[in-house]
């Protein structure tokens, strides 16, 4: 099974992936997050997609391309993939269109999360993310049991340098213009659907989940 998690910055991909990925057996794959520890490990994958991700732009859509290729050929990629980030310009997805056949797989759903700006803006401004497993809290939202600990692991949490307000303002850009359009581009190709990701967090599982019964 091939998913896709579709939605600006902030709309709760993260959040609602890895229990999705839990649930069907299926690899979950964050460019965001490979993006972060190639940086924070200084490779050259890390020194060349750094200076794109601290203004908040896209990372080359080369890049991101390789990064995929290689993630997809894991064994853990053997039953499919929850992509969450991934892809996020037009030309990512005629890569990946192209891709699938030789892997014999296809797209099973896109799901889009709809999330007004405002309330974007206050989601990546108050988010937290762990140092170690790269989980999602919010400040006000999901705050972690105990403060600036992770519940899962135990790391530190850490505000995103792109979480600041002046990246988000140019993230929220970069996605009207060069992200959005894929909504289109799914719905002409019949496989997306639209969830309210203005709910609990609870809520928007239950949806995504009732979605993906009924494949
Ligand atoms: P994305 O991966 O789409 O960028 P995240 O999953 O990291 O988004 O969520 C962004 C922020 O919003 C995080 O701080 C997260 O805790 C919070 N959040 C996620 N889902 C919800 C929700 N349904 N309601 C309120 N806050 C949420
Ligand atoms: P969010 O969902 O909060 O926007 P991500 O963690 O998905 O953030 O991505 C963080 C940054 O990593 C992006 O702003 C971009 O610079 C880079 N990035 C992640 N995925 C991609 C992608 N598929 N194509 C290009 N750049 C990407
Ligand atoms: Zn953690």
């Amino acid at each position: 099974m091939l998913l896709i998690l579709l939605g600006p910055p902030g709309a709760g991909k993260g959040t609602q992936a890895e229990e999705i990925a839990n649930e069907y057996d299926i690899a979950y794959i964050s460019t965001g997050d490979i993006l972060r520890k190639a940086v924070k490990e200084n490779t050259e994958l890390g020194r060349k997609a750094r200076q794109y991700m601290d203004k908040g732009q896209l990372v080359p859509d080369e890049l991101v391309v390789e990064i995929i290729k290689a993630r997809l050929m894991d064994p853990d990629c053997k039953n499919g993939a929850l992509f969450d980030g991934f892809p996020r310009t037009v030309e990512q997805a005629l890569f990946l269109e192209n891709a699938l056949p030789d892997l014999n797989l296809k797209i099973d759903r896109v799901l889009s999360l709809e999330v007004e700006e405002d309330d974007l803006i206050e989601r990546l401004t108050g988010r937290r993310v762990c140092s170690d497993c790269g989980a999602s809290y919010h400040l006000k939202f999901n705050p972690p049991e105990v403060r600036n600990v992770c519940d899962i692991c135990g790391g530190d949490l850490y505000q995103r340098d792109d979480d600041r307000l002046e990246t988000v303002q140019e993230r929220m850009e970069v996605y009207k213009k060069q992200t959005e359009p894929l909504i289109e581009f799914y719905q002409k190709r019949g496989l997306l659907s639209t969830i309210d990701g203005n709910q609990e967090i609870n809520e928007v599982q239950k949806q995504i989940k009732n979605i993906l019964e009924k494949l």
